[in-house]
């Protein structure tokens, strides 16, 4: 064999099609259907053609810039730019989610993409003796992050309305003493736990156990549990820039956790790639967190579609759960799943299937711009 035992444990995962043989509208991964703000768009081209001294030396190992940008972007929106107030340039959050302390770039890791921030994550705070647990549907790179690194799952089905069983989780949680991971708002199910409903389960649970919650989705409308970090020294918050700050592409996430358990994701990625993100990225994203005006405008937009769409599945007979978002995942009787994406597909537009037992009923639904729900409005009126 030229393979290792530990090849059998792989599953990779298996990302939203990217294809290339026409151009369709994509709303099957997620991705926010707006630029980068102009601002970072000239920052990224005044780095290449003004510095290209800065592309033949490595970027700061510490992402301090980025840092203390992403920590002030934070305090300014609550972790929800949906509902952040925006006046000219000026943004400050809702007033329910004014985070009650100071979010300070010690408190802040930074890495390419959330899902290698989440790697580094699972290395560091579950292990392989114990299980975790994690709801059975979920963002479904848990379970390949599991295999990779051999640590054991427990899945807790969600209910019947497809909300999270916080009391079965916490029953296992305190039996296995693994810790435990959810995305909130969850994917694909688009639902959210309340930030006191968070607090509950965070009040039973060990607080020698990690509790992990995954943000994100949360800019579109969910609770952040950001100001909890002040009462729970075991919770780690995973964000990205990928969904609602319109950077995808530039591959760049994040966490909000204590400095002692941010210090602690550093060594694990220390001992992989001693360098962070590239120097690119870091100036990219610095700009973007300096420009938060735009990207709430950019998330409000995207949660006004969402419920216009969500309105429209209703009419039209689907079973659509109530999203927090920027995403609906719906399904109808006597629809199969896989036959509606294949026929949105051959109207020239994405959306997304998945055929996991349970939820092969459905399709999710990337909420676009305006006119790219129009044309799938029209698709939807075609072929059902
Ligand atoms: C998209 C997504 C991620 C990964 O985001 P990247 O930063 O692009 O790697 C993580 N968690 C959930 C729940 C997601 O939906």
């Amino acid at each position: 064999m030229l393979t290792s035992n530990r090849m059998n444990n792989l599953h990779p995962y298996v990302p939203g099609e990217q294809p290339k043989d026409r151009v369709y509208i994509k709303l099957n991964a997620n991705e926010n259907p707006y630029a980068p703000c102009k601002a970072v768009q000239d920052a990224v081209i005044d780095f290449v053609q003004n510095n290209p001294m800065k592309m033949t030396v490595y970027p700061d190992p510490d992402s301090n810039e980025l840092h203390a940008a992403i920590a002030d972007m934070l305090n300014k929106t609550g972790g929800v730019l949906c509902r952040a107030k925006v006046d000219g340039d000026k943004v400050e959050p809702a007033s329910e989610d004014k985070i009650p302390f100071t979010v300070t770039p010690d408190m802040i890791y930074s890495g390419n993409g959330s899902d290698e921030v989440l790697s580094f994550v699972f290395y560091a705070f579950f292990d392989s003796s114990k299980k975790f647990v994690m709801p059975e549907f979920t963002y479904s790179f848990y379970p390949v992050y599991a295999g990779f690194y051999n640590i054991p799952m427990d899945n807790v089905p969600l209910k019947a309305d497809w909300s999270l069983d916080k009391e079965e989780m916490l029953k296992r949680a305190a039996n296995n003493k693994g810790g435990i991971i959810f995305a909130n708002p969850n994917a694909p199910t688009g639902l959210g736990l309340k930030r006191t409903e968070v607090r509950e389960m965070l009040k039973q649970a060990s607080d020698d156990e990690i509790f992990i919650v995954d943000e994100a989705y949360c800019d579109f409308g969910g609770e952040s549990c950001i100001p909890l970090l002040a009462e729970f020294k075991n919770l780690v918050i995973v964000r990205t820039f990928s969904k609602s700050v319109c950077s995808a592409g530039m591959r760049l996430g994040y966490i909000v956790a204590s400095p002692e358990l941010v210090n602690i994701v550093t060594t694990v990625k220390n001992s992989v790639n001693h360098f962070p993100i590239d120097a690119v990225a870091q100036v990219a994203g610095t700009v973007a967190c300096k420009n938060p005006a735009y990207y709430c405008d950019c998330a409000s937009k995207v949660a006004e579609e969402r419920d216009k769409f969500y309105e429209f599945l209703k009419e039209q007979g689907f079973y659509v759960i109530k999203s927090e978002t920027n995403f609906l995942f719906a399904k109808k009787d006597g629809v199969d799943g896989n036959e509606l994406y294949k026929k949105i597909k051959s109207e020239g537009i994405l959306i997304r299937h998945f055929s996991t037992p349970g939820i092969e009923d459905f399709v999710r639904i990337t909420v676009g711009t305006p006119e790219q729900m129009a044309a799938l409005k029209e698709a939807f009126l075609k072929v059902m």
